[in-house]
């Protein structure tokens, strides 16, 4: 991760956005800068015609002039500065909205086991800071080469000419406060990595104390003083460490002053004893000392600020570039157009840092099967449900579609063919239309909206979707709010719509009645008559609607079959069906 960074891909990145603009901005920074620099030759013309004015070896019109000069000079370089920084925000603006696109457009290629691992979370959070301090490294570079180089230059030359030492003398008094800006920039890097995981912390527990989906919730358990408790442990945690930082940084800035303050007494000093010894004008003496402090205030900005921005964004840009190069899933290889089968050979499963969780899975899924998986919590359900997917990607063995194997396949479009609601399925705070049809660039066929919705068992009323298909799902934006049952009905409509060969449902119906949900799955068996279906499920009744069970325990599959042969043979499957019987025999019978 140490690379260094190539500049010159983040200016290609920041002026692609908009070229005229960026131009634009530039050329009314320069304008800014030369300006300024001109105003101290302008003031010494001024001081000289004045005192001459005084002699009465000149006329009122020659002082007026160089005033009108002066003024000019104010003027465009006011002007310059106003429209750059007008140019300068809408440029951010375009620029943010670019980069984070990217962002997005990267987070796709990844496995989604990358999702699980604490320190890619950090690095995403990181590269989406990062994303927008490209644009204001690369603006902070471009006002240094076309506003305070130009500014310097010119002021340089003129010193210089005055007085050749002043013009040294000048830079050497920045220098102190220059280090003290790089050390502090180390420091300030090295707390950003410190405290990612612990911002990352400070907004879970904030959210769990009062947001919408979890305030309800947290108040019942009572929870709300204990996320907060937590919350201010971790914040303290983490104003510890900025305070530290801050104070180290703070004594090195007080360093600089002190070394910066006895360099300029030392130029004051240069400049009088100029002016006694006659080798300056008193002209030249006043322009320099009134210009000194608009010199002074540009060189502060630039150390003082700007380098200390540049290196802030330095080690943002490089946590988005890191990111940018991070290795994605292989995004080459076949794309699946059906599933006539699908194979798991000798398939092992642990998740980041873990131990496997699913263990030598054989299993052979042929097409138009709807297969059941059962068995108790966390012997592996869900975890097999995402590899059949695809979504995952065995950390042994291989899985196979129509006999190809995964790795051949391009990654990124492994689920195009494929779809699945599961426990934990997305509200989207859209249109009911929008939250159905966001499933699929191309529905299933001969499939609308209404009907998918009806499917899955969503009758339209006008009480319940005041404006039908259009009806906002999100009190917040002036829309309804719905049962936790409708919106799993509408996962469901969700999963049904998308056209797919495979579809996986992996207990998407907790908050449905269990007369109601044997309905629903009655359906969506029918739905699925022409698919592989994948029902991870509870309920025994319902995988004995299944073609194929299989029941899983601690990571491997027990046994497999249909409802009647486990029943005859596998002790923990009767066992299992024996306990629910009872309860539901007569409704699924
Ligand atoms: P089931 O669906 O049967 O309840 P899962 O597939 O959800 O089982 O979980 C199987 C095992 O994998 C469990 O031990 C669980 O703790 C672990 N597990 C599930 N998700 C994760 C995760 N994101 N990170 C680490 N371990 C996980």
């Amino acid at each position: 991760m140490k690379k260094r960074l190539n500049l010159f891909t983040v200016f290609r990145d920041v002026w692609r956005v908009a070229p005229v603009k960026f131009f634009w901005e530039y050329f009314f920074t320069a304008v800014d800068g030369i300006a300024l620099a001109l105003t101290a030759v302008a003031l010494e013309k001024l001081f000289a015609a004045v005192l001459l004015f005084a002699e009465g070896k000149i006329f009122v019109w020659d002082v007026l002039r160089a005033v009108l000069v002066l003024l000019l000079l104010y003027l465009a370089s006011e002007a310059g500065s106003g429209i750059a920084s007008y140019l300068g925000e809408t440029y951010s603006g375009l620029t943010v909205q670019k980069m984070r696109k990217r962002i997005h457009e990267k987070q796709g290629r990844f496995h989604t086991i990358d999702f699980e691992e604490p320190e890619f979370l950090n690095e995403m959070q990181r590269a989406c800071a990062g994303a927008w301090q490209q644009r204001a490294f690369a603006n902070i570079i471009m006002d240094i080469l076309t506003l305070y180089l130009p500014y310097f230059l010119i002021y340089g030359v003129y010193l210089y000419r005055r007085k050749p030492v002043l013009a040294l003398a000048i830079p050497l008094i920045f220098l102190p406060k220059l280090l003290a800006q790089v050390i502090k920039s180390r420091m300030y890097l090295d707390l950003e990595e410190k405290t990612a995981p612990l911002a990352r912390k400070e907004e879970a527990y904030a959210s769990y104390a009062a947001e919408r989906d979890y305030v309800k919730e947290t108040r019942l358990l009572n929870t709300v003083d204990i996320f907060i408790e937590r919350w201010r442990g971790v914040r303290s945690r983490h104003d510890q460490l900025i305070l530290k930082v801050q104070k180290r940084a703070y004594f090195a800035e007080i360093a600089a002053l002190l070394l910066h303050l006895a360099g300029y007494a030392g130029v004051i000093g240069i400049l009088l004893v100029s002016v006694f010894k006659g080798d300056i004008a008193v002209s030249a003496f006043a322009a320099v000392f009134a210009s000194l402090s608009a010199l002074i205030e540009q060189m502060d900005e630039l150390i003082g600020e700007r380098f200390g921005e540049l290196a802030e964004n330095y080690a943002g840009i490089k946590n988005y570039r890191a990111f940018m190069e991070r290795e994605t899933a292989p995004q080459e290889g076949g794309e699946l157009e059906e599933y006539r089968e699908i194979n798991l050979k000798k398939v092992c499963f642990s998740y980041p840092g873990g131990e496997d969780v699913l263990k030598d899975i054989d299993l052979t899924i042929n097409e138009r099967t709807r297969l059941a998986v059962v068995g108790e919590n966390g012997s592996g359900k869900t975890t097999l449900a995402r590899l059949i997917l695809g979504l995952y990607i065995p950390t042994e063995g291989e899985v196979c579609y129509n006999g190809i194997s995964t790795a051949r396949l391009c990654y990124g479009k492994l689920q195009k063919q494929a779809s699945a609601v599961f426990q934990n399925f997305r509200k989207y705070k859209m249109t009911l239309c929008e939250n159905i049809d966001i499933a699929a660039d191309e529905p299933a066929a001969q499939m609308g909206v209404e009907e998918a919705l009806n499917q899955a068992g969503i009758t339209l009323s006008k009480e319940v979707f005041p404006e039908h298909l259009n009806t906002m799902l999100a009190k917040e934006f002036g829309g309804v709010d719905l049962s936790g049952g409708q919106w799993q009905r509408i996962a469901i409509a969700r999963g049904i719509y998308k056209k797919s060969g495979l579809i996986v449902l992996d207990e998407p119906t907790a908050a449905i009645d269990p007369m109601q949900e044997y309905e629903l799955y009655q359906t969506f068996l029918n739905v699925a008559k022409e698919k592989i279906a994948v029902i991870v499920t509870h309920r025994l009744g319902l995988a004995k609607a299944c073609d194929k069970i299989i029941v899983m325990q601690e990571g491997r599959i027990l046994d497999a079959g249909c409802h009647e042969e486990l029943l005859a043979r596998c002790e923990y499957y009767k066992r299992l069906w024996d306990v629910q019987a009872a309860g539901y025999v007569t409704a699924y019978n």
